[in-house]
């Protein structure tokens, strides 16, 4: 699927530099082409192109859904540019705008189950999940109060995310389909109780039965196809490992190297996987002797797909090794999961 646009640009502009820089921040992949520049993301490649002084965009998705999800990033991406003309911005054709987030649906919050002391699992129920099956990862949508009226965010015209509630603002999040029930219309996601606040770990703390919130997506990715994987993440990244692990059963055994707290975290770890699985505590060493230990294996296994999701600097410096490394950017996925 491809979806074209355009803006104009101020005369003496640096977008490109500008683009590659917002890119960079975000741990998107870009690599230079004439007159512009193609960003790699999981949603598909946006090639960027300037001619005078105006700028032309072309998105190339596998997916419409991938599409439509890449748009307000760029969208996004754009404002952050100081030499773009906003009120120019144009799509090429019909953009279906002013409608609710992909596959938006409402979740009420069904039961609460605590996995360990630093995970709790929330099942939420919603109608219609079978598109949720088809990727890793979601974006939750986390009203303030459960008390006022929420007005749920949209597409507006120019294709990005407009949250409408001043009363009762929808903050958003990502988190990773842990369970999916579609016949029995539920979903759970596990939540890592970080210490610090946030709207994310805050909802989990404090969730109840009948709490509402929404959903949109799935986006991001999904299970990795590759014969031979090196999986790696921190508890944030437990769930989606875990998943992944469930659905290779049948596969070779991989190589999983995971970042916990302490020793009792391992009890998350179902016994079945626990013999490919190599934990490293926090408590005992830094993160940085586990990304040493993940790099060593990329290194030791040049023909492997690479998979780690944790910290965001954690996540560059591995991603920047394997770079210098020379490996292809299609050979690995590194998503920093939080800041
Ligand atoms: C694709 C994707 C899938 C994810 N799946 C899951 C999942 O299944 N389960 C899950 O628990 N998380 C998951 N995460 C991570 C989760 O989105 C982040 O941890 C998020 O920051 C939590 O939001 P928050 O509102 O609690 O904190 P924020 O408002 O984002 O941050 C508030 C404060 O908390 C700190 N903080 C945030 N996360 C952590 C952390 N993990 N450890 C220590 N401090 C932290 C921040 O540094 C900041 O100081 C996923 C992230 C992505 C991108």
């Amino acid at each position: 699927m491809k979806k074209t646009g355009s803006a104009t640009l101020s005369p003496s502009h640096n977008i490109l530099q500008e683009l590659a820089d917002i890119c960079e921040r975000a741990d998107v992949e870009v690599h230079g082409v004439p007159f512009g520049l193609v960003a790699t993301t999981a949603f598909g490649n946006v090639l960027f192109e300037v001619h005078a002084t105006t700028l032309r965009f072309t998105l190339t998705s596998e997916t419409e859904n991938q599409c439509l999800q890449l748009i307000p990033a760029v969208v996004s991406a754009l404002k952050h540019c100081s030499c773009v003309d906003l009120d120019s911005l144009a799509w090429d054709g019909r953009l279906n705008t002013n409608r609710p987030l992909l596959n938006f649906r409402k979740v009420v919050v069904e039961e609460i189950q605590m996995l360990s002391e630093t995970m709790k699992r929330i099942w939420f129920s919603a109608e219609d999940l079978a598109v949720y099956a088809t990727e890793l990862h979601l974006r939750l949508l986390i009203p303030k109060s459960q008390t006022h009226d929420v007005e749920w965010p949209f597409y507006d015209a120019s294709g990005s995310i407009k949250n409408p509630g001043t009363d009762n603002p929808v903050q958003m999040r990502a988190y990773t389909v842990r369970e999916l029930d579609v016949p029995r219309k539920r979903l759970a996601i596990d939540f890592y109780l970080h210490h610090c606040q946030g709207v994310g770990s805050d909802f989990a703390h404090n969730a109840k039965s009948g709490d509402t919130l929404g959903i949109s997506g799935p986006g991001g990715g999904g299970i990795p196809t590759a014969q031979k994987l090196i999986l790696a993440g921190d508890e944030t990244a437990l769930p989606a490992i875990l998943r992944i692990l469930e659905a290779r059963r049948a596969a070779p055994p991989l190589h999983v190297f995971l970042l916990l707290g302490d020793q009792a975290d391992e009890a998350l770890i179902p016994q079945e996987f626990r013999g490919h699985i190599t934990c490293h505590f926090r408590a005992k060493e830094q993160s940085a002797s586990w990304e040493q230990k993940v790099l060593d294996q990329a290194f030791q296994m040049a023909e492997a797909y690479s998979w780690v999701a944790g910290e965001k600097t954690a996540m560059r410096r591995i991603r920047k090794a394997l770079r210098e490394q020379g490996r292809a950017s299609d050979t690995y996925c590194i998503a920093g999961y939080w800041k």
